[in-house]
């Protein structure tokens, strides 16, 4: 079973509902992206996929590969092979960019084998250029006063240099002007590959001219309310979010 699969999911926040019989599968191979207004619980889904701590699941499974993965930590979520690009990344000063990813790759290997820096440096710098990052990132320390673009731009190098087999980004895009934007579906769409599957999370239409998902989903209120292929993005874009609403309050009031 090589997918992704959540099956319906409730998750509290100081008791309050967020995520409601929320179900999603993403199967390896496919781009799936989660649309839908702020504070519906975007989010929320990625960093309790992720293994985030704040979060009270109360119900529901999550399945890597048809492994459960509820209750594992952040790292062994990682280790097991998923990658969560922040919406906001953090900033940690004192760890350069090349010794950060060094050592997520590091501990990817066998305990009893060591990365070979010759061939590590090459892979970082050919995929330094691929995302036009200049070289002189690799020892600054991570994400400290990067720009909004360079932030991202450094979370796909991050998660093309780790090679997850599977991607979450949330609003990679957001606050990205179009370069930076083309460089990260470039990104993607360099990665994108039938032994992997990508969860991409986005509140505007913009980044899926760059990246046509196989499958859209939007999500309101805790959970998804329509799903369908990559032309629902763009009546979304052209009838906004109310429709959604709508359309779902008068499918409920049935
Ligand atoms: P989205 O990403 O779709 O904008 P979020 O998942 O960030 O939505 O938020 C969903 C809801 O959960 C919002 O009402 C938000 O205020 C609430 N929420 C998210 N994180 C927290 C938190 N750590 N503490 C309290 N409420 C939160
Ligand atoms: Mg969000």
């Amino acid at each position: 079973m090589q997918s992704l699969e959540i099956t319906n999911l409730n998750v509290s926040i100081g008791g309050q509902p967020i995520l409601k019989d929320f179900s999603l599968n993403i199967p390896k191979g496919e781009i799936h992206a989660l649309m839908g207004p702020n504070g519906t619980g975007k989010s929320t889904l990625a960093k309790v996929i992720a293994g985030h701590e704040d979060y009270e699941v109360t119900s529901g499974e999550i399945l890597l590969n048809g492994e459960s993965i509820l209750g594992d930590e952040p790292d062994e979520i990682s280790l097991a092979g998923l990658f969560l690009a922040f919406q906001y990344p953090l900033e940690i000063p004192g760890v350069s960019i090349a010794n950060f990813i060094r050592a997520a790759k590091q501990a990817r290997l066998p305990e009893n084998e060591s990365i070979n820096a010759v061939e590590y440096y090459k892979e970082l710098y050919d995929k330094m250029d691929a995302l036009k990052i200049d070289r002189k990132f690799t020892a600054r320390s991570l994400n400290e006063g990067f720009s909004g673009g360079e932030k991202k731009r450094c979370e796909v190098l991050q998660m093309s240099m780790l090679e997850p087999e599977y991607c979450l980004m949330d609003e990679t895009d957001s606050g990205l002007d179009i370069d930076a934007l083309r460089i990260v579906a470039d990104g993607v769409n360099l990665m994108r590959s039938p032994e992997r599957g990508f969860l991409i999370i986005t509140h505007y239409q913009r980044l899926l001219d760059y990246i046509v998902p196989d499958v859209v989903h939007v999500m309101y209120d805790g959970k998804i309310v329509h799903s369908g292929d990559a032309e629902l993005a763009k009546e979304l874009e052209t009838k906004g979010y109310d429709w959604v609403k709508d359309s779902f309050v008068s499918s409920t009031a049935q």
